[in-house]
């Protein structure tokens, strides 16, 4: 039996800003997900400026070692704009005027009510045998060519054109390329080091199959387990080959794992406070605000976020949140007995169900050899009492300053898991 052969990839991001330290193809991103979902791999991805030879070089490579090729950018109007014009003199194909699109083109400027130039003329010009992709949200229409058994999509650089235009126009063209189905399972875990991790879930990895592709990441304060599943049959086969692997995880990491979803550890806590109808208040020293910020980033955080204070000077501490200049002197800003009057005192003076407080050292100067940088002390009062937690994280400023907001986020999380089984527990 012979195998099918894949369909070598290839994705060429065309624009000189993306050859800068100021811009990222990120459109390649969303097209390699798309295409990783119908079992197709990218082989090749090559970032070139707008010069035309050189846009020309990398679609001749690309046309001999590739099967399908999707560049994107440099469709529009200006002169910089080359790759229609470049792709059709490299392929050996006519340019031709389409009085339609050319309408289509006008047509958008009317009625957005500006006049339309001259140079916008030539995006009504379509590479002789391709079909042309219409672009609703811009004036820059793609295009489909099938030559010398290659494929070429052209699309449009602005994520808000490529995006809807690959998803209604590209993807159903490219289902009868397919090659399976692609499955992916996050399991995101807070309150555990990489190798903690491994230490718990390691001895199942042999038993996950062969077909079923694991990956462990690590960023600050967050470990992600990937399962990613191929069936050449269904989207359903895919899923189920995934069913018991994540159990068997899910078993070993229990509450360690706050979403399965795509979620990001402040929508957890939202949905937990909100669903018990709770509210929170927060005061931070050397998060500077990093912590509120991570809580209003959920749509309707309104609902249970009353207030945060940020409190960086020691008089703030007093003025703001009352801490007693006594204690401060006493302990040092930077002690579990401050962060738990930070925390106890903003949910006093807000009214809040919890307060978090949060004091530390982010670095990387001040610290000393009895309290280091990376010494953070986080609290959380609420519920009748106040739990302190020394912290010693490693990092640089950024790195301390996201790990303290992670592990206060996290000790949020696992207080309300624990009221919600009390409460259960009861009834
Ligand atoms: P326009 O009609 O807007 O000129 P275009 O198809 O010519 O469309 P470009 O000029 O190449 O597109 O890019 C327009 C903008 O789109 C760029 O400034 C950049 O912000 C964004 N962009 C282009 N290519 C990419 C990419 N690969 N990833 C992310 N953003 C991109
Ligand atoms: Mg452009």
């Amino acid at each position: 039996m012979t195998e099918r052969r894949h369909t070598k990839i290839e994705v060429l991001a065309v624009g000189s800003e993306l050859l800068t330290p100021f811009h990222l193809d990120t459109n390649s991103l969303f097209l390699t997900r798309h295409l990783n979902r119908l079992g197709m791999q990218v082989s090749f991805k090559t970032v070139v400026g707008d010069k035309p030879d050189d846009l020309a070089s990398c679609i001749r490579i690309a046309s001999e070692r590739s099967d399908l090729i999707l560049i994107m950018g440099g469709l529009g109007p200006t002169q910089d704009d080359m790759t229609r014009e470049t792709l059709a003199a490299t392929m050996g194909k006519r340019l031709i005027f389409r009085e339609t699109l050319w309408e289509q083109i006008q047509d958008r400027f009317r009625k957005r009510g500006i006049s339309i130039s001259e140079v916008n003329r030539k995006q009504a010009y379509v590479i002789e045998g391709s079909v042309p992709l219409e672009n609703p949200n811009g004036t820059a229409p793609g295009s489909w060519l099938e030559s010398g058994g290659r494929t070429f999509v052209l699309l449009p650089g602005p994520p808000r054109e490529i995006q809807p235009m690959f998803l209604s126009l590209v993807l159903p063209r490219l289902q009868e390329k397919r090659e399976g189905f692609q499955v992916r399972k996050t399991l995101k875990i807070a309150g555990l080091t990489e190798s903690k991790t491994e230490d718990l879930i390691s001895d199942l990895y042999p038993g996950i199959g062969p077909d079923i592709d694991l990956t462990v990441l690590a960023s600050p304060g967050q470990i992600e387990v990937h399962l990613t599943a191929f069936s050449s049959l269904s989207e359903e086969a895919a899923k189920k080959k995934l069913t018991r692997p994540v159990e068997a995880m899910a078993e070993r990491l229990g509450e360690n794992i706050f979403t399965q979803a795509e979620e990001e550890l402040e929508a957890v806590i939202g949905k937990l406070l909100r669903g018990n109808q709770y509210t929170l208040a927060t005061a931070e020293s050397c998060t500077g605000g990093l912590l509120s910020h991570r809580i209003t980033n959920v749509p309707g955080s309104s609902a249970y976020f009353l207030e945060g204070v940020q409190s960086y000077s020691n008089q703030a501490k007093t003025r703001l949140l009352d801490v007693p200049a006594s204690l401060l002197e006493k302990h040092g800003a930077v002690s579990p007995q401050v962060a738990a009057a930070m925390a106890e005192n903003i949910r006093t003076n807000s009214g809040a169900t919890f307060g978090l407080g949060i004091t530390g050292i982010a670095g990387p100067t001040g610290g000393t050899e009895e309290k280091p940088v990376g010494l953070v002390y986080i609290a959380l009062a609420g519920m009748g009492n106040t739990q302190t937690e020394k912290n010693l994280f490693l990092g640089d400023r950024e790195t301390i300053k996201q790990r303290s907001t992670q592990k206060a986020l996290d000790m949020l999380r696992r207080r309300l898991l624990r009221s919600l089984r009390d409460q259960r527990e009861e009834e």
